[in-house]
């Protein structure tokens, strides 16, 4: 598929450009998984669909979101990961996955109505 090649070009030049000094900032395992799991999902966001990156620190950052948040129990194991933008991870906060999930497809249709 050429998206997926075109992320994983996309991946490569950030890696090179990028990838020492943010390695420097960010403890290897967790960059490692960031790039994984936003990787795996083609750079969108699991929630609205945006086009997340790596480098940078505003809303499109791709982080690391727990599907079940830690604080109801959620691990860190793989299988409770996914990649989203750093805005529905910070708006989404501890809300369970059910009522954010219905406040992200409200956007959508406000977002769907304005276009
Ligand atoms: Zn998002």
């Amino acid at each position: 598929m050429a998206a997926v090649n075109e992320a994983d070009r996309r991946a490569a030049e950030i890696d090179a450009a990028w990838g020492e000094r943010e390695r420097g900032l960010v403890a290897p395992r967790r960059w490692a998984m960031r790039r994984r799991l936003a990787g795996e999902q083609n750079w969108r966001c699991c929630y609205c669909g945006c086009r997340t990156e790596i480098d940078t620190l505003g809303p499109r950052a791709a982080t690391i979101e727990h599907l079940t948040p830690k604080i109801d129990g959620g691990s860190d194991d793989y299988e409770n990961l996914v990649s989203a933008c750093s805005r529905c991870n910070n708006d989404r906060g501890h809300a369970p996955l059910d009522e954010w999930l219905a406040i992200v497809t409200a956007w959508k249709r406000a977002d769907a109505r304005r276009a």
